[in-house]
């Protein structure tokens, strides 16, 4: 008996794994035809300076606008554009996309904003990334320096020559860099003196608990301390409350992102946000729940 069931789990399982080996299969062409279909959306989302509250800049994040699924989030689906290489095609959409979107904005006096598009692994090990990159800039005609790229920490460390020479070449034209989701990668931290970085970003994991947790807290102040050391921005992602942005500021953090401000808006939202910010300009601090 037992032993039949044992087979029986092992039956389940081939069938398990065929089936995700066949949803992978479907979700990869469903990838590349939404690609093909423009049902990729990218939302956007504003930094804010912690002690002007005015806006620094904007983050760039990827959604598919599926027709019957509705809004599907990147986590769902880019660790399979990752897998397949598709990512190399959406990445590039992605950044012409927010270039394009940020000059608009520019170009109607709405903002003089940097924007920022994360970088996959696959993105930065791409043998032509900072040409394809230079020729998007001038095609869309933005300057590097209104443009940041985050990578994650175990993205950076993978090929460390090979990021060394592709963010130098970044840094040549003026582009920004910021270490993204800073303090899960669990390296050693001799790297940030090797990488031309302008900007650390917090994890939100330790900001969520920061208050809450005496670690956590500690974990943030030292990341914040570390990137003033260092001459870098430090900005906490994942803000949710008023006390995590008193906190924040204490510590001189640089900037927040997160839902305390705003959640990440689409285009013509986020339009309406600068119009807003443009309108007020010397008036009110960006925040959009305000202080009570
Ligand atoms: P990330 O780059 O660390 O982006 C921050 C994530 O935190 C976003 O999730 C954002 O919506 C979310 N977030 C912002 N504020 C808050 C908050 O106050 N509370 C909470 N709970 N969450 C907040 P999202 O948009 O789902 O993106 C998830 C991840 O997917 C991103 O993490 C990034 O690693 C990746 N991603 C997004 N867009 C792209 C893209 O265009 N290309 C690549 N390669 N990866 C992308
Ligand atoms: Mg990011
Ligand atoms: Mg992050
Ligand atoms: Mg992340």
């Amino acid at each position: 008996k037992a032993k039949e069931s044992g087979k029986n789990r092992y039956w389940l399982y081939q069938a398990d794994m065929s089936l995700i080996a066949q949803n992978r299969l479907t979700l990869e062409q469903r990838l590349r035809r939404a690609l093909e279909r423009g049902e990729f959306v990218l939302y956007y989302q504003p930094q804010v300076d912690v002690v002007s509250g005015k806006l620094l800049g904007m983050e760039a994040l990827l959604r598919w606008k599926h027709p019957e699924a509705g809004i599907i989030p990147p986590l769902k689906f880019i660790p399979i554009a990752e897998e397949t290489g598709l990512i190399l095609p959406i990445g590039e959409w992605v950044l012409r996309t927010a270039i394009a979107q940020n000059v608009a904005w520019q170009r109607k006096g709405l903002s003089h904003l940097r924007i920022a598009v994360n970088l996959s692994g696959r993105q930065l090990l791409q043998e032509n990334l900072v040409e394809r990159v230079k020729t998007i800039l001038e095609e869309e005609q933005m300057e590097g320096k209104w443009l940041e790229l985050e990578i994650t920490e175990s993205v950076a460390i993978h090929d460390l020559e090979l990021t060394i020479r592709v963010l130098s070449e970044f840094k040549k034209m003026g582009v920004h860099i910021a270490i993204d989701d800073f303090g899960i990668g669990y390296s050693s931290l001799s790297y940030l003196k090797l990488f031309p970085i302008d900007t650390l970003k917090v994890d939100q994991s330790f900001i969520r608990d920061s208050l809450h947790n005496a670690e956590n807290g500690t974990i943030v102040s030292t990341i914040i301390g570390l990137a003033r050391d260092l001459n870098f921005l430090a900005i906490a992602e994942g803000v949710e409350t008023e006390a995590q942005y008193e906190f924040l500021k204490e510590q001189a953090c640089t900037g927040i992102q997160g839902y305390l401000i705003s959640r990440p808006l689409p285009a013509a939202e986020m339009t309406t946000l600068l119009n807003l910010v443009h309108e007020n300009e010397d008036k009110v601090p960006v925040s959009v729940e305000q202080p009570s």
